[in-house]
């Protein structure tokens, strides 16, 4: 276990290139202990004003790089974390739970993506070009860019605004969730004379931080991952500075399993999809229609896949799912297991205590049988290890209840039968529609949600030109004046 004192000390906020602690902190906790394993500065309203200045200052020299010079120091940002990912995997078991496998997974893939990102340029064409005049479309960089992470992939989320927002020409204030800071904080001192000092600048602060920054006239655009509500909150606060925004937001996403699927293959997929990091995944399959002619096969098997599962502390070996990350969102979860078991809904997995003698803020694998589509396990997003199966007699149906819903990140259609599953996932209301698997994600492919899932997406050409604005350069020749 990490020591208070030496967390302490070593994990400062980088501002300008520097180290900056704050009179108070922040504690860290290990989910699943409950124990503190560190601390990090909560981060005042001046330090934010310096980070931004910081930022600013250091945009000129940064945007008139070639972008030859911008992509070498991107990849070199990836390299530098795939030589660190046992040390950073750790840290991030420690602060976040999930399997130290997955934290593996998250630092080695947002090293990767780094190096994806750096192969990326800028779009430049041109629109006309005749004996009178020259007209030109580029994308220029925007400023300072404001990135506001959550804590269940909290590298990965923050770093992927990183990337695009730099190779774009911007300079950025980079904030991690309070619950999961750590990992972000050592990254951002591994890599801090990678770049020019101020055009990437590590912050940590609590729930008012996040407001200053959608507030801050210095910061040109927020891109924010969290909660739809938080995203609300978000948007309302950047109109006053009319900042850009990209938000990536919940999801309630669908999946359809028609009849003719093999379940053995099947099963095992959509509990992965469903469950991995404990269900605590913006993408995770969340509720599960399957056609009536198999569903108790399938729930049967899903049921017995899951008592296989081991549940317990992210950095023993055998550990398959990790603990809640975080009391409040413990709460929430139970809270929704409570509202089924008061509704009288049938579990068919769950009752059972998680055998771990932690203390942590583990929850039982939980399936619940078919419940009605207005209860709370159906219409909200647990975010944790809750999933309902639902009955479905005909695709229109399936469908339909699939896309009743205010969220629209991603869903799924499992079939055999190609024509039909492009035919449903094309009716899908969702920004990612997978067939026969879920969750595949790649740092060319854009990501967002529909309706109120997000605005704007993130990775691909798409995703790198939120982070620009248009310009046209219309040129009339001299000749013709
Ligand atoms: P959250 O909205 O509580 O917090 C996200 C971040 O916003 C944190 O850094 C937090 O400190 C900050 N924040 C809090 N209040 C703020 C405010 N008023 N203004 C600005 N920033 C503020 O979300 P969370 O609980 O950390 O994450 C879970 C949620 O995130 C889930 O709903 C999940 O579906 C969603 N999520 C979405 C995606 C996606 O890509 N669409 C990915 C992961 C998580």
């Amino acid at each position: 276990m990490l020591a208070d004192d030496v967390q302490a000390k070593t994990l400062g906020m980088v501002i300008n290139g520097a180290d900056r602690f704050a009179d108070d902190a922040i504690r860290v906790i290990n989910p699943a202990t409950r124990t503190e394993i560190g601390r990090v500065p909560r981060g005042t309203l001046a330090d934010l004003d310096e980070a931004v200045t910081a930022a600013r200052k250091a945009f000129p020299a940064w945007r008139a790089l070639p972008i030859a010079e911008r992509q070498r120091m991107i990849a070199e940002i990836g390299a530098v974390m795939l030589a660190n990912v046992e040390e950073l995997a750790g840290m991030l078991t420690a602060e976040q739970g999930k399997p130290l496998s997955d934290a593996r997974e998250e630092i080695g893939g947002t090293g990767l993506l780094f190096q994806a990102i750096s192969t990326l340029s800028l779009p430049f064409t041109v629109i006309e070009d005749t004996a009178e005049r020259r007209v030109e479309e580029r994308h220029v960089p925007l400023g300072v860019v404001g990135a506001i992470a959550p804590w269940n992939f909290p590298i990965v989320l923050g770093m992927w605004k990183v990337a695009p927002a730099l190779l774009a020409g911007n300079t950025v204030v980079l904030k991690p969730s309070p619950f999961t800071p750590m990992t972000t904080l050592r990254i951002a001192q591994l890599i801090r004379d990678v770049l020019p000092h101020g055009v990437l600048n590590t912050v940590t602060g609590d729930d008012e931080f996040g407001p200053w920054m959608t507030a801050h006239p210095g910061i040109d655009k927020i891109s924010f991952t969290g909660s739809s509500a938080t995203g609300r909150k978000v948007m309302q606060s950047a109109a006053a500075t009319l900042k850009r925004v990209t938000l990536e937001l919940g999801g309630n996403d669908a999946a359809i399993v028609l009849r003719d699927v093999d379940l053995d293959e099947v099963v095992p997929k959509i509990f992965w999809a469903a469950f991995r990091n404990s269900g605590q995944i913006c993408i995770a399959v969340k509720r599960v229609y399957v056609d009536d002619e198999i569903y108790d096969a399938f729930r049967d098997r899903l049921v017995e896949y899951a008592r296989s599962i081991k549940v317990g502390d992210g950095r023993l070996p055998d550990s398959q799912l990790g603990p809640i990350q975080n009391a409040q969102q413990y709460d929430r979860v139970l809270s929704i297991i409570e509202d089924c078991r008061q509704m009288g809904l049938a579990f068919a997995t769950g009752h059972a205590p998680v055998d771990t003698d932690t203390g942590g803020y583990f929850v039982p694998v939980t399936i619940i049988d078919n419940p009605p589509e207005d209860s709370r396990i159906v219409q909200e997003e647990p975010f944790g290890p809750v999933l309902p199966l639902l009955r479905f007699k005909s695709i229109d149906d399936a469908i339909t209840r699939a896309n009743a819903s205010c969220y629209g990140l991603g869903g799924s259609v499992w079939t055999r039968d190609e024509q039909q599953a492009l035919s449903i996932a094309a009716q899908l209301e969702c920004g990612t529609a997978w067939i026969n698997e879920a969750q595949y994600l790649s740092p060319f492919q854009p990501f967002g949600g529909h309706k109120q899932s997000g605005i704007g997406v993130e990775n691909g050409i798409a995703g790198l030109l939120e982070y620009t604005n248009i310009q046209v350069i219309v040129y009339k020749r001299p000749s013709s004046i």
